[in-house]
């Protein structure tokens, strides 16, 4: 079955103001895919318009190559779980889960048969004549996707499901999501402004700022390859370093970062000499030993955490720039102290360069 989702060059008006640019993106069938951003920059907004709350103001979604303008809520292939999970406190775990099918008509023997199913998808098996105040959080959430689930939806739209969890317990959710994800081959659609849950589970993960998508990638090429500023500050840690281009190519750009010299990295789309720009380091990607072909920078040391498995340096430079290291912990020597210079070395091909002043 064709469960993809297609925004196709949608556009969202609220009066003047405009939550989200024109958008044309497709999520596949099957797909874990998120959008990731800060409050306020439209993750609501492109869920309410897919489970068909609002109607975009341009445009269209498509689910399953079928235009849905001016199909209802309830009559499209989706299914939401909310932030408060809002399930029915007084109801049983099984009245829960079955009440969209009662409300559909669904004989009492299917509608068990169907949460019975459900349970033990959720690893909840027997319990669906207790009631719902009795379940503890990580079990309500469990409730939550099986009742959402029992209309069997194509596509099942969270909007930051794990958000009222402790952080152990999320931790634990994120692989649940998944597999259930994996186990039904449902198409879900996740927002969440928690890097960490968007890079955990997707398959892929729209980035957006301000109303518009600014990446479209894989975890990985997210972390390794961000194409803007905003999503390299954005996604996991990152040092910006800025500077003026001296020197570019197809491959590497050279900066002038004034007194912490020239600077070097790969470019991240078109960066013309002359122009701003900004090199960005992740924290882990800093070496205390030189090799050849590395760059260095000088700093001075602010503090030093133990972090087990690794350390932290938080350094200043003498422009103020404030830099991030993480170090294995093998690295730790007597000598990195508060006040203590340092020479911090990077690959060059472990930095890269993005045209613009950077959003650090
Ligand atoms: P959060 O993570 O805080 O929930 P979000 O990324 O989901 O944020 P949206 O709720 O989609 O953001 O809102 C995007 C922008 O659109 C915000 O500036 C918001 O104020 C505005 N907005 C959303 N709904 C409406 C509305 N019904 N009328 C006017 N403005 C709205």
């Amino acid at each position: 079955m064709d469960s993809s989702v297609h925004l196709d060059n949608t556009v969202m008006q609220f009066g003047d103001f405009t939550a989200i640019q024109k958008t044309d993106l497709t999520i596949q069938s099957g797909e874990f895919f998120s959008f990731l951003g800060p409050s306020g920059c439209g993750k609501t907004t492109i869920l309410n318009m897919i489970s068909g709350f609002i109607d975009p103001t341009q445009g269209d979604v498509k689910i399953g190559g079928k235009s849905m303008r001016g199909v209802p809520a309830n009559k499209r292939p989706t299914s939401m779980i909310f932030q408060n999970l809002a399930l029915f406190p007084l109801m049983t775990v099984a009245e829960n889960i079955e009440f969209g099918l009662e409300v559909r008509g669904v004989s009492k023997s299917e509608r068990k048969k169907a949460s019975d199913r459900l349970l033990e998808l959720v690893a909840l098996e027997g319990s669906g004549t207790k009631k719902v105040s009795e379940l503890s959080g990580g079990q309500k959430q469990r409730i939550a996707i099986a009742r959402a689930l029992a209309v069997e939806p194509q596509v099942l739209l969270l909007d930051e499901p794990l958000s009222a969890l402790d952080l152990k317990l999320r931790q634990h959710m994120r692989t649940e999501l998944k597999a259930i994800q994996r186990k039904t081959g449902i198409t879900f659609i996740y927002i969440t402004h928690d890097q960490g849950e968007a890079l955990t589970m997707s398959d892929r993960v729209a980035v957006m700022s301000a109303g518009r998508i600014q990446q479209v990638a894989d975890p990985i090429t997210l972390y390794r390859d961000p194409q803007t500023s905003f999503v390299a500050s954005f996604v996991g840690e990152n040092n910006g370093v800025k500077g003026r281009v001296i020197e570019s190519n197809s491959d590497l750009v050279v900066l002038d970062c004034g007194p912490l010299g020239k600077l070097a990295g790969r470019s991240q789309g078109s960066v013309n000499v002359g122009a701003d720009a900004t090199l960005f380091i992740r924290p882990e990607h800093f070496r205390l030993q030189a090799e050849s072909g590395m760059h260095s920078l000088q700093a001075t040391i602010d503090e030093v955490n133990f972090e087990g498995a690794y350390l932290t340096l938080n350094a200043n430079t003498a422009t103020h720039q404030a830099l991030s290291i993480q170090l294995g912990t093998h690295q730790f020597s007597e000598s990195l102290k508060k006040g203590a210079p340092v020479s911090l070395s990077y690959h060059e091909q472990d930095a890269i360069v993005i045209a613009g002043e950077g959003h650090v």
